[in-house]
């Protein structure tokens, strides 16, 4: 289908770069450097000097980026490792990948873990937490912290939505052990394919992982360490991403700009549940990676506005919550509001290449739908 407001246009985002892409891919190809070149330590190198840590490794996806993580600080069988049912089923699967127990606790108003159920789901067993940034807003950092130093947990932050995102003037990956980023296409920040990156100021976890992407083998001086994976950040994606590094600013002050339209537009319609705007006197610096909103009649709301032209995503964690996929064995876990949003949320098309006359319009069918401004 041809829609008048798409969710997101890869192909528009492309022409913007097409000169400067296309250079990039012909001076890599016509070097070969494919695995482990100069253009991956380059993008390692300003990547962790964009975010303030000592080290970063480009790894094949998101997922791994999580699975590396939890591998590289010894989580496995026998652990338990506290994370939410809202969120992308990677953040659960690697978990489990790992041999370790997710135990799932339920969301609160900003669709991120509810911190306070937190210390109720430790146990003797539990060994880390993977806190999840949903939507381009962070997880209250301060207090999550505070309990994991309390009861000595090992925090592996999901960021693959908040490149970028502040709590406390601290960027989102930078509070726990490790922090794990998400270069999917359709993230703000995103390669041409699969891509992932883990930060970290610890030694140990940065040279483990780097083994860990790379076989389990050290190459200087060469040993193999532990039986390993392959998954090294192409050569070839780091340099389209450095390209594409000197936007990532402009995309997110954008995303902001969009994410205060909406909120414009859509304030005081009364079936629905908006996320904050971008404020600037307050704690949290959201980064928009999605516009999601809570609607009264949702599934009514989804198809007038796809009849309308315009296209929203209520795929994955939006309709059916992940403790309740049969197959993942999560049923006993009791998450009322996960559920409750499941039925409820809908994220509207916001990206950085969405114009406001494209917001204006899904605004106003959104309007049209509850008759805002008629008789009711
Ligand atoms: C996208 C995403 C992932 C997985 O990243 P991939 O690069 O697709 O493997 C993990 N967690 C969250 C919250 C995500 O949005």
């Amino acid at each position: 289908m041809n829609y008048k407001v798409p969710f997101v246009h890869l192909p528009t985002m492309y022409h913007r770069m097409e000169k400067e892409l296309n250079a990039a891919f012909k001076d890599v190809m016509s070097r070969g450097d494919l695995i482990l070149r100069k253009d991956l330590s380059e993008f390692e190198h300003s990547m962790a000097s964009l975010l303030g840590m000592k080290y970063t490794v480009g790894v094949g996806s998101g997922t791994d980026a999580l699975f590396l993580a939890l591998k590289a600080a010894n989580v496995g069988t026998g652990d338990e490792v506290i994370t939410v049912a809202y969120t992308c089923i990677a953040t659960i699967a690697v978990i489990t990948n790992c041999g370790a127990k997710p135990v799932l606790v339920d969301i609160g108003d900003d669709y991120n873990m509810n911190v306070d159920l937190v210390d109720k789901a430790i146990t003797s067993k539990t060994k880390a937490i993977i806190p999840v940034h949903l939507n381009g807003r962070m997880c209250n950092m301060k207090r999550l912290m505070d309990i994991a130093r309390k009861h000595k947990l090992i925090v592996i932050e999901d960021a693959a939505q908040a490149i970028e995102a502040r709590f406390d003037e601290k960027k989102a990956g930078t509070f726990g052990l490790a922090g794990c980023f998400s270069l999917y296409p359709m993230k703000i920040f995103g390669a041409t394919g699969d891509g992932g990156l883990v930060v970290t100021n610890d030694d140990k976890i940065a040279e483990k992982i780097s083994q860990l992407r790379d076989l389990g083998q050290r190459r200087f001086p060469e040993e193999v360490l532990y039986f390993g994976f392959s998954s090294r950040l192409d050569n070839l994606q780091a340099a389209l991403l450095n390209v594409k590094l000197k936007y990532l600013q402009e995309w997110i002050t954008r995303r902001r700009e969009l994410g205060a339209r909406y909120h414009k537009g859509l304030f005081g319609v009364e079936e629905l549940k908006l996320p904050p705007p971008p404020q600037t006197n307050s704690p949290y610096f959201d980064v928009f990676q999605n516009y999601v909103i809570r609607a009264k009649e949702r599934d009514k709301l989804v198809s007038y506005l796809k009849d309308n032209g315009i296209e929203t995503l209520t795929s994955w964690y939006l309709s059916k919550p992940l403790h309740k996929q049969k197959a993942l064995n999560l049923a006993h876990f009791h998450l009322p509001n996960t559920e409750q949003f499941a039925k409820d949320s809908i994220s509207l098309p916001l990206n950085s290449e969405v114009s406001d006359e494209q917001v204006d319009y899904v605004i106003k069918n959104i309007k049209n739908f509850y008759k805002v401004g008629e008789n009711k």
